[in-house]
């Protein structure tokens, strides 16, 4: 059996090194194009400020060691042009000229390549993307020879990283989004945070605003942005966006959907003997069922591996691998290859799991993690999310070093957890990892009270912050808690009282126009105040994080009034309104 891979990294490499381990005697050859397998793409930014600073550390194996330890056929310099299906050959493209190469089973891992920037003038050589091992070594000779100005443009996970790469080096950096703000999965009031500790490091950070041309110079290239800012810039990163390789699959005539290549749950695609995973093809969101790429090593690596299990065969039931015909007859021996399990109903190799998009990114010192759905994309798929808000610390408040976290979960009427994402200087990929864990174990919000998790004061508490989601989901799912919303803010303006429950210090920041400022310590005397200043209208509470908020919500309903209070409170209103704040809050009266 003769297994070729195309694609000498994350699913490719994992794919061919699965099938070495459950079959010694098949034939596995990876064609790779590039100069490199196994490269670390994920480490690239790393090396432009030099925290990465060997560029061999990039390449985690070699074809020499791969050979050694697992008997790989790895080539690189290998640019697969063509796939013949009803050969099984695919034509392959070297520097010593074209040949073919026969296969029995396919396995594309051909990932994706950056989206090139649509604009006159991004052919200057001075314009470049981060892909591979070449561009961030030609980006870090530019730092190295001396640069001082750099402009990326995308402020996505990889443009956020190279921006801050290049901060750290010390160059003046320009980090421009189109989109309204850095990081766009991310929800509104987290992407503030992140923007002001890429604004903390130096970074110059321009939002909701696109490159319209890029005008080469002499020492430096000019970027000309749609509202006519000009910066000058001697290095200029591409970063707006991947778009999956589908060309070779499209030679064998292999179904594409959503650009990407289909495959069904065990990463085969429309042409039998050929499989697909990684970058290149087609998922299904596990919580908005939105089929697209996920461009994520982890998923590409697991799909990987569970696909050389598809193809190298099956247990039996004494655990010993069958060998199938393609009419899915057993022709018996330990080892060999099967074509589906489906079609031959011998074999059950669990289907690949749907991803949820876990992902994380380092911005300073901040950690912004995220699993499942946001906002937006909920409420496009048809859910109607109920939003929570908290910012507990990462450990005990009382053990030094206590840091604020600030998190986002999306549940739904029934308690499923749709998404989560955190912002923090520690801990918040913990939470994330375990919020993303619960979705994946199908567990509910309020199952998450129950999660017994490690604690001692440096590492937690004893109701750690994912408790507290869980507990938090409880009252709201349970009526207890009403909650009110920063996008809500001028109707409950306009239809209540806010009532600011802060200490009197807090308010001093700026409060909401009108809000009535009592601190919660000092509600239960003064309900007669509150009583007149609502003059029969609802109350829309809020504190600084929402604690406060509760007590008082628990305090003012008991005395019979209607109330809600302000999911996150002052820190997520803060947080979503960014740079409008000063526009919105005023001064006390007293
Ligand atoms: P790749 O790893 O891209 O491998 C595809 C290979 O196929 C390439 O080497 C290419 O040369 C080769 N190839 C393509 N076509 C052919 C052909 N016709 N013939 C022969 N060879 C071919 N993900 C995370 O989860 N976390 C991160 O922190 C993270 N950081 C990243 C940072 C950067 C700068 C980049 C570029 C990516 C990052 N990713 C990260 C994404 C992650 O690297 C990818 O999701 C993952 O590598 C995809 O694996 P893949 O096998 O599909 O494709």
């Amino acid at each position: 059996m003769r297994l070729v891979v195309v694609g000498g990294v994350a699913g490719g490499m994992s794919c061919a090194a699965r099938a070495r381990r459950l079959d010694e005697t098949a034939e596995i050859v990876v064609l790779e194009r590039g100069a490199d397998v196994s490269v670390a793409s994920c480490g690239l930014p790393y090396h432009l400020s030099g925290e990465i600073a060997d560029e061999a550390a990039l390449r985690v194996q070699t074809p020499q060691r791969l050979l050694a330890s697992l008997n790989l056929d790895v080539r690189t310099g290998h640019d697969v042009t063509a796939i013949d299906p009803a050969r099984r050959v695919v034509t392959v493209n070297t520097s010593g000229g074209a040949g073919e190469i026969a296969y029995d089973a396919l396995v594309l891992s051909p990932g994706a390549s950056a989206v090139a920037l649509p604009v006159p003038g991004a052919d200057s050589p001075r314009v470049s993307t981060l892909r591979t091992v070449e561009d961030a070594r030609e980006l870090r000779a530019s730092v190295l020879s001396g640069a001082r100005s750099a402009v990326v443009v995308g402020a996505g996970f990889i443009g956020v990283e190279a921006a801050e790469n290049l901060r750290e080096a010390g160059l003046d950096v320009t980090l421009l989004e189109a989109a309204p703000h850095v990081l766009p999965p991310l929800e509104t009031e987290m992407a503030t945070l992140a923007r002001e500790e890429l604004r903390a490091l130096g970074i110059v950070v321009r939002e909701s605003v696109g490159v319209v041309a890029i005008r080469p110079g002499i020492g430096h290239d000019t970027v000309e942005l749609a509202d006519g800012t000009l910066i000058d810039a001697e290095i200029i990163v591409s970063s707006i966006g991947v778009r999956a390789h589908t060309e070779l699959a499209e030679t064998a005539g292999v179904a594409l959907v959503g650009g990407a290549i289909a495959v069904d749950a065990h990463g085969r695609t429309s042409v039998p003997g050929i499989w697909a995973v990684g970058d290149a093809v087609a998922s299904t969101h596990a919580v908005t069922g939105v089929v697209r790429p996920v461009a994520l090593a982890g998923p590409a690596n697991r799909a990987g591996r569970q696909v050389a299990d598809d193809i190298i065969g099956t247990r039996s039931p004494a655990g010993r691998w069958r060998m199938i015909d393609e009419d899915g007859a057993v022709r018996g021996g330990e080892t060999a290859w099967t074509r589906t399990s489906e079609e031959t109903g011998v074999r059950a190799v669990k289907p690949l799991p749907k991803p949820l998009a876990t992902a994380i990114v380092r911005v300073g010192g901040l950690e912004v993690a995220m699993t499942g759905a946001n906002r937006r994309d909920l409420i496009a798929a048809g859910f109607e999310p109920i939003t929570l808000h908290l910012h507990p610390s990462q450990h005990v408040g009382y053990f030094p070093g206590a840091q604020r976290m600030d998190l986002v979960v999306h549940i739904d009427a029934d308690g499923r957890i749709l998404g989560a994402q955190g912002v923090g200087r520690d801990g918040v990929a913990r939470r994330i990892d375990v919020l993303a864990t619960a979705m994946r174990a199908g567990l509910s919000a309020t199952d998450l009270i129950d999660l017994d998790l490690s604690y001692s004061p440096p590492f937690g508490a004893a109701k750690d912050a994912v408790n507290m989601i869980g507990m938090t989901a409880e009252n709201v799912l349970d009526g207890q808690l009403p909650l009110w919303y920063p996008w809500e803010l001028e109707e409950r303006m306009g239809d209540s009282l806010i009532l600011d429950v802060r200490s009197r210090a807090e308010a001093a920041s700026g409060i909401v126009p009108g809000a009535l400022v009592i601190p919660h310590t000092e509600l239960r005397e003064r309900l007669d105040e509150v009583s007149a200043a609502a003059a029969g209208r609802p109350i829309a509470i809020h504190c600084q994080s929402g604690v406060r908020s509760y007590l008082a919500h628990c305090v003012l309903r008991n005395a019979g009034f209607e109330t809600s209070s302000l999911s996150g409170g002052m820190l997520t209103l803060r947080a979503w309104l960014g740079d409008r704040l000063d526009g919105v809050l005023v001064e006390p009266a007293n």
